[in-house]
């Protein structure tokens, strides 16, 4: 599996016809009517093939996630399987299917950096983060706390783009236009670090943090949400002792710690979870991408013990967790997950990412480059930021990129 941020984006080439009829995600308008767009029509392993036949190295595995490459039969095999038995039926009012809970108890069994003891499913890792948000809200209301409502990110953070997602997230290409982030959302630092020691650096962050707490008011704040690398951001690895001093400062505030794990999950940092990397023992987590390998669209939110308890023990009095969507735990995606996960244990996924890592990592000997401002990676992680200019580390005008 290679993968790494792909800035600069792939040959369009140029045939009389130009445009398309999508209204297409991160595309600029003028681009769907003045540039025609590069169109896959198939994949083989890390390769993907163009309409006219021509072959690219997907590079950025998809968008982060399609793990297992383009021709893994088995996973083709499970979704027919499942298709041929039971192509759908919904996880509504304690009705479910097999797919779902095997799926559910797999997660549950395979998640080791903190217990967990549910699992909430939905289609894409911006639901799973909007999910996060009504399940805390439910807990703060279940305990009584309705004023511990507010969220603090971290920028350039993705945690996806619906209204409540994109909000969380750090980047604003993703505000702008768009009236975010909503009010209940703050942000703080982003652990790119520069200059002072790793170590300072970490605790002049977690103080800020505090600071921007204590600032809004403890009883006020019901959440933290942070990638344990950011990845759609920027690569950004996180300096030593980091997650300990904020993990630190949320719980002395009895704030939760979601985890979102989108990115990290399942392999990608040498360790099975970034939570595992970095010693984070999260309140909930998101997952989603690598849970299927993309073959199918599936996310998931794991519960705490604590937090399910305040749920499970007020639902006589606050009513069913009235949230949820028509494909969660789809049966279809349950069953591809599950293969996925299967196959990730049968080939020890881990062993291969932490062999295959030390060299994809010999890209940062380009480190000194005059293109380029810095690399940063680990695992099979890697982002590569080129500069025009390498003392201020300007990036490239954004012209230079379409
Ligand atoms: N969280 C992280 C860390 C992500 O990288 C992404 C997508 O790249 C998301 C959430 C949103 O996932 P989706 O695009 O499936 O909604």
């Amino acid at each position: 599996v290679l993968d790494f941020i792909c800035s600069l984006s792939l040959p369009i080439d140029i045939i009389s016809f130009k445009g398309h009829d999508m209204l297409a995600p991160f595309t600029a308008g003028w681009q769907t009517t003045d540039l025609n767009p590069l169109v896959i029509e198939k994949s083989e392993g890390s390769y993907v093939y163009d309409t006219n036949g021509k072959k690219y190295l997907d590079a950025l595995a998809g968008l982060w996630c399609n793990t297992l490459g383009g021709n893994e039969p088995r996973l083709v095999a499970a979704a027919t399987k499942q298709l041929n038995t039971l192509p759908f039926y919904h996880s509504f009012w304690n009705r479910t299917t097999k797919p779902s809970l095997d799926l559910a108890s797999e997660l549950l069994e395979m998640f080791t950096a903190n217990k967990m003891a549910k699992v909430f499913f939905a289609n894409s890792g911006s639901e799973a983060n909007d999910s996060q948000v009504k399940l805390v809200w439910y807990y703060n209301n279940a305990l009584g706390r309705p004023n511990k409502k507010k969220f603090i990110a971290r920028t350039k953070a993705y945690h996806g783009s619906t209204l409540i997602s994109a909000s969380l997230s750090g980047l604003p290409a993703l505000h702008q236009q768009f009236d975010l982030p909503a009010p209940f959302v703050l942000h703080t630092d982003c652990p790119h670090y520069w200059r002072e020691t790793e170590e300072e650096f970490s605790t002049r962050l977690a103080n800020n943090l505090e600071n921007l707490i204590i600032k809004e008011g403890p009883d006020t704040i019901a959440a933290f949400i942070a990638e344990p690398v950011i990845g759609a951001g920027g690569v950004i690895l996180p300096p030593a002792t980091y997650f300990e001093k904020i993990q630190a400062v949320v719980k002395k505030y009895d704030i939760l710690f979601i985890a979102d794990e989108v990115i990290c999950g399942f392999g990608r940092l040498g360790t099975m979870f970034g939570c595992d990397k970095y010693d984070i023992k999260p309140d909930l987590v998101s997952v989603a991408k690598a849970l299927s390998s993309s073959y199918m669209p599936i996310a998931a939110v794991l519960v705490s013990p604590e937090v399910n308890d305040v749920i499970y023990s007020q639902s006589n009095k606050l009513g069913s967790f009235s949230h949820g969507f028509t494909y969660s735990g789809h049966p279809v995606s349950c069953a591809v997950a599950l293969e996925t996960l299967r196959i990730y244990k049968e080939r020890n996924i881990l062993e291969s990412v932490n062999t295959l890592a030390p060299k994809f990592q010999r890209v940062k000997q380009f480190s000194d480059s005059p293109i380029i401002g810095e690399i940063r990676g680990t695992g099979l992680i890697l982002g590569t930021e080129f500069t025009d200019n390498k003392s201020p580390n300007e990036p490239f005008p954004p012209e230079w990129v379409q």
